[in-house]
């Protein structure tokens, strides 16, 4: 299987690309050509979290063998999560939630980042590269510590993340600046996500600095959603959770599976677009965006338009204007055409929108935009606590909201899957804002505590072992003064 950039004709093995993380021209890496599921559906409910990850890699990461691949695997996915399943479905009501929050940092970036350090470990010695990785990240939240915890402690590699300083959640915030590790680096920044972004892509872009860095014996990569070792894995879920679907009698093998995902940098939902192009029988994918709604309205008019307000929400792992990923799928919908792609990603830096023709928009007919405002959101998690004492998150409530929607718009029978990205114990305040009568205490921790009295499910690890923490990480920088906080660190 050959990677091939979204913006020139370059193409490298699997191995090569999670290693390198972005293209060099800056674009991102995409297999020439999707490979069928190798299974029959019928199967998939007998298959193990582990097994199907194993099946539906094994074909995208070729230059792998069967027992890296399934070592690999092997030390994802194990007691880090809390549950065997790693990925149950909980049906509440008339929704269903694939809860892809019992990883080490309950959050649904767990469930790439947990394979992701193994694979390019992997990946360098069969590349014979002898430097020390350093992983960049960029973070609106749940990626940094997801990545901290991936990264932490695993041999040849060093991680930096950037937050942006007052744009994620206190939980978010000292699950990642208590990280113990000593090839850790946690940085906030004064500004949002998108200035981390775009920071991050600078520095990878700097050729002259990586250069300075290679001869000292670093190279870079990504652990951002852009590296194709983070979005392959993701696939997997997908067939994961029809499997389950089909194996508890909510739909039969081979019905069509409409999935809903809440949605931020694009990279969760276009895996499932990916795992449709597989051939599992996914109907659409309900792309749910919160107040920034910059997906909603490009879906609807085929304009991708950044230049607006920024709004911080009560889900802010997707306070997101400029959606990486979806230059992904931008260069699938222009038949695969590199120079179409560069201009509309170029009119984008320069002018922060782009405009795609009828043809291309008549490609992405598979995706269905829906927005929730911050009150729907809110009346979302009551609604369901109420009618069935369900706890869900914001991020997930924007996507039960859009999923419950689209069903209205459409009026559809069909069953959909609604992706639950993040456990409600990450973002306490907002969940007992929605459901609780009482007065809200304070502190986040005995927050964590009111929410348990109220839901019964255990206060996870990630939350309990930052009670009493020690802070470790400090430093606060510019935009634009990144790279020199890199170089500092790299000292
Ligand atoms: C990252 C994240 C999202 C958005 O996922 P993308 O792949 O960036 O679209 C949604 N919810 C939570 C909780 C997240 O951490």
């Amino acid at each position: 299987m050959q990677y091939k950039s979204t913006r020139s004709s370059a193409t490298l093995t699997a191995s090569q690309a999670i290693i390198k993380g972005l293209a060099d021209d800056g674009g991102l890496f995409l297999p020439v050509s999707v490979p069928k599921l190798a299974i029959p559906l019928e199967k998939l409910p007998a298959l193990s979290y582990c097994e199907t990850a194993y099946l539906v890699m094994k074909d995208f990461l070729d230059d792998f063998t069967e027992e890296e691949l399934k070592d690999c695997i092997g030390k994802a996915y194990d007691e880090k999560f809390d549950t065997k399943e790693i990925a149950p479905v909980h049906q509440a009501n008339d929704q269903y939630f694939l809860e892809l929050y019992h990883g080490a940092t309950i959050a649904f970036k767990d469930m790439a980042l947990s394979l992701l350090p193994h694979l390019l470990t992997c990946a360098m010695k069969k590349n014979h590269v002898d430097k020390e990785v350093v992983i960049l990240t960029a973070t609106s939240g749940d990626t940094g510590k997801a990545a901290l915890a991936g990264f932490g402690g695993v041999k040849g590699t060093r991680i930096i993340v950037f937050y942006p300083k007052g744009g994620v959640s206190h939980i978010q915030e000292l699950q990642m600046v208590t990280t113990k590790e000593s090839n850790t680096k946690v940085i906030a920044v004064k500004g949002n996500f998108d200035d981390c972004q775009s920071g991050v892509k600078k520095i990878f872009n700097d050729e002259a600095f990586k250069k300075e860095l290679d001869e000292k014996g670093f190279c870079f990569s990504s652990a951002n959603s852009i590296n194709i070792g983070r979005l392959i894995p993701q696939i997997v879920y997908y067939v994961y959770a029809y499997g389950r679907m089909v194996g508890n009698g909510a739909i039969k093998a081979g019905e069509e599976l409409n999935f809903t995902v809440p949605t931020g940098n694009f990279g969760n939902i276009l895996a499932g677009f990916l795992a449709k192009k597989m051939g599992l029988p996914v109907g659409k994918l309900i792309c749910a965006s919160n107040e920034n709604n910059v997906l909603f309205d490009f879906f609807k008019t085929g304009v991708y338009d950044r230049n607006r307000n920024f709004v911080l929400t009560t889900s802010p792992s997707m306070d997101i204007l400029i959606s990486s990923n979806l230059e992904r799928l931008i260069y699938l919908s222009c038949g695969e055409d590199d120079v179409k792609n560069r201009e509309l990603m170029e009119s984008l830096a320069k002018t922060g929108k782009y405009e795609i023709t009828e043809e291309m928009k008549a490609y992405l007919r598979d995706f269905y935009g829906v927005w929730a405002t911050e009150e729907q959101v809110k009346e979302t998690i009551r609604s369901v606590y109420d009618a069935c004492g369900y706890v869900i998150d914001p991020h997930t409530a924007v996507a039960a909201f859009a999923d419950k929607k689209w069903k209205e718009e459409s009026g559809t029978v069909a069953k959909s899957v609604v992706l639950s990205t993040a456990s409600p114990y990450k973002f306490s305040e907002s969940v007992l804002k929605a459901i609780d009568k009482e007065s809200i205490p304070a502190d986040d921790f005995a927050m964590a505590d009111r929410l348990c009295e109220l839901w019964g499910e255990k206060i996870p690890n990630a939350v309990e072992g930052i009670r009493n923490a020690e802070i470790l990480h400090k430093d606060v920088c510019e935009i634009a003064a990144m790279k020199d906080a890199v170089a500092g660190y790299l000292q």
